[in-house]
């Protein structure tokens, strides 16, 4: 049965290096989480502090309502999936994925439908008795799944497992990946410092920077509700415009910039005068807009498109030196190298994101 994990102000050093500084996270039975952040945040470390790989400095790791901060892997019913399958060469799929039970003592008689289940639930039934270096690599990847999952633990966790496959193959295990944790109802860690990973597959999403929980959310909400800089930055593609608040309404403030006056919809109570940074997502950037009045109404020059066909992402210079990421579906003028071709542009308040630090 799949159990809810809780992690309370979970600390970890290592020497000096503060690598966990409390971190606490609720996570849902069934639930599929992330964790995402930049390498050496500490992702990893706690992933292994969950698994009992590394024991905390100090706070709790629940699993239900058990507290197993200190105990050893193999009393913790946690399946784990590496970016190494690490299976073994001599040996077929069916003993690859029987051995975890072998080892835990599990009967023959039981054991065979317990591996045939696995195996069936990441395809590969028919592919029992063969050897794991006859197989692709995204197919070892799934023997590893069924290699954990086998042992029907209450929390699957997983360590960038698909950063060793090619980014085809990648996008098309993810969602395999998906797929296997909901029909098996597992509760699932999953670390990576693919943003477009998480977003695309994450029941919630923690973004972690320096040993802290930034934030944690659906993949919408921290797309687009991001509460800092950072994640705003992590998640996706953003132009920040650095200004200082000029006027407040109800729900809307004014802000002022290099580039002139910005709206933006709000409900944070920013106080005049205090300096803040708008967060405007490429997809947000109304290119080549017929309105003629209102606020967020531009002009900038085309300074710099990537044309990919369907879409093209354009950097358009704003007065004051900001340049505007934009993202155009079915662009109209595409600007190379040194032309320039200028356009109105319109961004709706609502689109704007405000961030204090
Ligand atoms: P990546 O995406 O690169 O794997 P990560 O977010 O998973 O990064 P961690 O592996 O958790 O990061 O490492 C966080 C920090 O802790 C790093 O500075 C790393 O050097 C340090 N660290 C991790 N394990 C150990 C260890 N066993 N001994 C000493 N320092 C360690």
């Amino acid at each position: 049965m799949p159990v809810p994990i809780t992690i309370e102000n979970v600390t970890k050093n290592f020497g000096a290096n503060q690598v966990l500084k409390g971190i606490s996270a609720q996570i849902a039975a069934g639930e599929l989480f992330f964790l995402l952040g930049p390498s050496g945040c500490g992702k990893t470390t706690l992933l292994r502090a969950v698994a009992g790989l590394n024991e905390p400095d100090g706070g709790r790791i629940l699993a239900g309502e058990r507290d197993v901060t200190h105990l050893p892997p193999h009393k913790r019913d946690m399946g784990m999936v590496f970016q190494s399958y690490a299976l073994w060469p001599h040996m077929t799929l069916r003993e690859n994925v029987a051995f975890g039970l072998e080892m835990r003592g599990v009967k023959k008689a039981e054991a065979e439908p317990r591996v045939r289940k696995a195996l069936e639930m990441v395809k590969l039934a028919d592919r029992a008795d063969s050897k794991p270096n006859e197989l692709s690599g995204g197919q070892q990847q799934r023997v590893a799944l069924a290699r954990a999952l086998v042992i029907e633990p209450q929390c699957l966790l997983l360590d960038e497992p698909l950063s060793n496959l090619d980014a085809k193959l990648r996008i098309e295990m993810r969602t395999e990946i998906r797929r296997i944790c909901k029909e098996a109802g597992l509760t699932a860690i999953y670390v990576t410092h693919d943003q477009k990973e998480a977003l695309s597959i994450a029941d919630r999403v923690a973004i972690l920077d320096q040993g802290r929980l930034l934030q944690v959310g659906t993949p919408q909400e921290v797309y687009i509700r991001p509460n800092s800089r950072f994640v705003a930055q992590f998640i996706g593609e953003t132009t920040f415009v650095e200004g200082t608040v000029k006027a407040r309404g109800k729900g809307r403030i004014v802000v002022e910039t290099a580039t002139g006056d910005w709206e933006a919809e709000t409900e944070t109570p920013w106080t005049e005068g205090r300096t803040v940074w708008l967060s405007i997502r490429p997809e947000a950037v109304r290119l080549h807009t017929d309105r003629q009045e209102g606020a967020n109404l531009f002009t900038g020059q085309l300074h710099a498109t990537v044309y990919l066909g369907e879409v093209a992402q354009h950097a358009v210079a704003l007065a004051g030196g900001v340049i505007l990421k934009a993202l155009e579906m079915r662009p109209r003028v595409v600007a190379r190298d040194d032309e320039r071709a200028e356009v109105r542009l319109w961004i709706n308040p609502g689109d704007v994101q405000v961030l204090g630090e």
